[in-house]
């Protein structure tokens, strides 16, 4: 997807400094952070949401959450506890059509959320 903003920063056209990456994998820190600690992690494989990764791909998502507990140590953010969202369409919030986890640290976190 070349028009996909987090495809180019996975393909490095767009310079990040990752916090977690693998072959498969890419934790960054969010632009816009809305916590003291706010990464984003996504699969290297374009889909737009869950919905949209077929079963045969399922492996996709054991690797993207490995990824997210490798971040979370890395980052220690399990001292504070964390909190993993999946916005998915535009009316719950989504803004990237890449398929990615916001993960939030560093405050409390209310429930329900927003
Ligand atoms: P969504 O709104 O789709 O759930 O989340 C997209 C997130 O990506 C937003 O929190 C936004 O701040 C972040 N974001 C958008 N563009 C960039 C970018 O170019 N670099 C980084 N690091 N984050 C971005
Ligand atoms: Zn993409």
């Amino acid at each position: 997807m070349p028009e996909c903003i987090f495809c180019k920063i996975i393909a490095k056209q767009i310079a990040v400094s990752p916090v977690y990456e693998n072959d498969d994998v890419l934790v960054i820190r969010d632009n816009n952070p809305q916590a003291p600690v706010h990464l984003l992690a996504m699969p290297k494989k374009h889909y737009a949401a869950i919905h949209e990764v077929p079963a045969a791909e399922a492996s996709l998502f054991s690797d993207l959450f490995a990824g997210i507990g490798k971040a979370v140590e890395q980052e220690d953010l399990s001292r504070h506890g964390y909190r993993l969202v999946v916005n998915s369409g535009e009316k719950a919030g989504q803004s990237v059509p890449h398929l990615h986890v916001h993960i939030l640290s560093g405050r409390p976190l209310h429930w329900p959320p927003g």
